[in-house]
C-alpha cells in the first residue's frame, strides 16, 4: 500500500520534536509485589524516550523479562548488569514493535533463554527475531495470565499478575498510543480496551511512563476520547456533504492538535475512517479521493 510503517512514523516525529531523548535511564523500581521495572532509552514515539522493561518474579528470581526493547549497547549493558545475578526464565514480548523487541535477541542469546510471544507477533518478527514459544489468550506463563488485546498491534498481549496488568502499548503513562491503519485496527483496539476494563486488575503498567494506579478510570477516559474523535469524524463527514479529502477532514477533526503532530493524527484519522467504512457509516471514493457518509 506504500504506507509508512509505525517505526518510520516514529522516526519522522522524532525529527519534528527534538530533545526528547535527553532523559537518563531510570533505575530498577518495585511497582507491584512481583514486578520490578527498569526504563531504558529506546527509539520510540516522543515525548516518550524510554521503554519499560518489566521483571516478573520473586526478587531472587527466576524472572521473566518483558519487552527488553532497547537496541542501544549502553542500555543493554545496564540491563545485563541488573540481571547478572538473577536466573531468567524467558523473554516475554507484548508485541512486535522495534521499541519493544530491540534487545530481545541479544538477551535471549546471551542468557540462553526462549523468547515467547503471540503467534501474530511471531509472524511479524519472522526473519528478524526467532520467537521460540507461542502464547495464546488465557495461557498461564511465569505466574501471569496472558490476555490477547489486538488493536495497536495484531498480536498484542497484556500480562496480568495479582492486581496488575503489564499493558504494553494499550495505554501510555506518557505520550499517546498510535493506531496506525497499516497494521493496527481501531475497532479491535476499542474492543480490547473494553475487555481490559471488564477485567480485575486495576493497576496498569504501561510500556512508556509510570504505573497507572486507577486503570479502570484511565481505560474509561481512553474509550471516551476515541469515541469523541470518531464522533468528530462523523460530524465532519456530514458537514462535508458531497465529500471531503483526507487533508480537509484532518484540519477539521484535529483542529485542536498541534500541526507538527498531524502526520500522526492523519494515521489515526485513517484508522477511524477504516472503522467507519467497515461499519457502513462512511464511504471512500477512490477515484475522487473523497470521503463521505
Ligand atoms: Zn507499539
Amino acid at each position: 500500500m506504500g504506507e509508512p510503517g509505525i517505526e518510520a512514523l516514529y522516526e519522522q516525529v522524532r525529527k519534528l520534536i527534538p530533545g526528547a531523548d535527553d532523559a537518563p535511564a531510570l533505575g530498577l523500581v518495585q511497582v507491584a509485589p512481583r514486578i520490578r521495572v527498569l526504563a531504558l532509552r529506546t527509539p520510540t514515539l516522543p515525548p516518550a524516550a524510554h521503554t519499560n522493561v518489566y521483571l516478573v518474579g520473586p526478587s531472587q528470581g527466576p524472572v521473566a523479562v518483558v519487552d527488553p526493547g532497547s537496541p542501544y549497547p549502553d542500555q543493554q549493558a545496564i540491563l545485563d548488569t541488573i540481571l547478572a545475578e538473577l536466573p531468567i526464565s524467558r523473554v516475554l514480548l507484548t508485541h512486535h514493535h522495534g521499541d519493544h523487541v530491540g534487545g530481545a535477541a541479544a538477551l535471549a542469546a546471551h542468557r540462553g533463554v526462549p523468547i515467547a510471544a503471540h503467534p501474530a507477533t511471531a509472524r511479524r518478527l519472522d526473519d528478524i527475531i526467532e520467537v521460540t514459544e507461542l502464547i495464546e489468550d488465557g495461557d498461564e506463563i511465569d505466574g501471569t495470565i496472558a490476555v490477547h488485546t489486538p488493536g495497536h498491534a495484531e498480536g498484542h498481549l497484556c500480562f496480568e499478575i495479582d492486581d496488575a496488568s503489564i499493558a504494553g502499548d494499550m495505554v501510555a503513562g506518557v505520550g499517546t498510543i498510535l493506531i496506525d491503519p497499516s497494521e493496527g485496527d481501531m475497532a479491535l483496539y476499542l474492543a480490547s480496551l473494553e475487555r481490559m476494563r471488564a477485567r480485575t486488575p486495576t493497576t496498569l503498567l504501561p510500556a512508556h511512563g509510570p504505573p497507572i494506579r486507577d486503570g479502570h478510570a484511565k481505560l474509561t477516559e481512553y474509550l471516551a476520547h476515541r469515541r469523541m474523535r470518531e464522533q468528530r469524524v462523523l460530524d465532519a463527514l456530514v458537514a462535508a456533504g458531497a465529500g471531503a479529502t483526507t487533508d480537509v477532514l484532518l484540519s477539521v477533526v484535529y483542529a485542536d492538535t498541534p500541526r507538527m503532530l498531524w502526520p500522526l493524527a492523519e494515521r489515526s484519522l485513517l484508522a477511524h475512517l477504516a472503522k467507519l467504512v467497515h461499519e457502513d457509516h462512511a464511504r471512500y471514493d477512490a477515484a475522487g479521493g473523497r470521503w463521505s457518509r
